[in-house]
């Protein structure tokens, strides 16, 4: 039995526009799986699907081997005040979510690094933007979820409260739980991923464990990608992608790539295997 998140095929459209196509993974017990693109990639659709708040048009979500079910997936969005009530103060939402247990409540708090005495009786809306986002998390931890979908957990954080979160994720794989996380932070998918997955207009495009992606990209995406994000051992190069919209038909980086050849327009790329458990979608990598 597939224990924990998996995704077999998983694709979304809205009306005639696939948003997401054709993405498997996995994310087992005390791992983490990280979707990681830029905006538009289609890695929140995704992770909406396998937190099991929207029925993808194709492919299947599982959780332990099942349709995923609500109330054993945790599902921290983008925007934490959508998961706080911004009317009661945070102790009351973590209540609401604990199902009466204080305790439960208090330790949620407790494994983000949040003080209650600070939060419990504030509304979101006097938080800060590193506290909300950590609130939000201790509200989805409160329900006691087997499993934890976390979309751009890091978005509104500064880099010690990037890292504090990251520490946090660690501490929840430590304890057993499968993560997946949908994120544009490229330091958090290195801290924290297991596997991840490169996504591009919707398609997944590298696929692989996280340390063998980071440490030799393959895709033209990914390697311009990694290059171009700030890192404290070098400063970040310039992207040599041509700023373009993913193309609807063929390679979705046609347009953009400068390796591309006239095959790349007619056939959109298939798996090719790189390495153990690494895959990449070029035709040419
Ligand atoms: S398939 Fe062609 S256009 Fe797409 S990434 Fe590979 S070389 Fe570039």
């Amino acid at each position: 039995m597939t224990t924990g998140f998996a995704a077999a095929g998983l694709g979304h459209r809205y009306g005639i526009r696939w948003v997401l196509r054709a993405l498997s993974g996995h994310a087992p017990p005390g791992t983490a799986w990280v979707l990681l693109g830029e905006s538009g990639a289609g890695k929140s659709t995704a992770a909406a699907a396998l937190a099991g708040r929207l029925r993808p048009t194709a492919g299947t979500a599982t959780f332990d081997a099942a349709p995923v079910d609500r109330r054993r997936v945790g599902w921290v969005r983008q925007d934490p005040g959508a998961v706080l009530d911004p009317r009661w103060p945070v102790g009351r939402s973590l209540l609401e979510a604990a199902r009466g247990h204080r305790r439960t409540a208090l330790a949620a708090l407790d494994r983000v690094r949040l003080d209650a005495d600070t939060v419990w009786t504030r509304r979101p809306d006097t938080l800060s933007g590193g506290q909300r986002q950590r609130a939000g998390l201790a509200w989805a931890l409160a329900a006691g979820p087997a499993g934890l979908v976390l979309d751009e957990p890091t978005s509104a954080l500064d880099a010690p409260l990037r890292q504090a979160v990251a520490a946090t994720l660690k501490d929840l794989k430590a304890s057993g739980m499968p993560l997946v996380i949908a994120t544009h932070d490229a330091a958090l998918a290195r801290a924290v991923g297991d596997t991840v997955t490169l996504l591009y207009g919707g398609w997944p495009v590298e696929a692989g464990p996280a340390a063998r992606v980071f440490a030799a990209p393959h895709h033209p995406y990914t390697a311009a990608w990694l290059l171009a994000v700030p890192r404290p051992d070098r400063p970040p190069r310039p992207v040599w992608l041509r700023p373009a919209l993913p193309a609807p038909q063929g390679c979705a980086l046609v347009r953009r790539c400068p390796f591309a050849r006239p095959r790349c327009r007619a056939d959109p790329p298939p798996w090719r295997t790189v390495g153990p458990g690494h895959y990449v979608r070029c035709h040419f990598a």
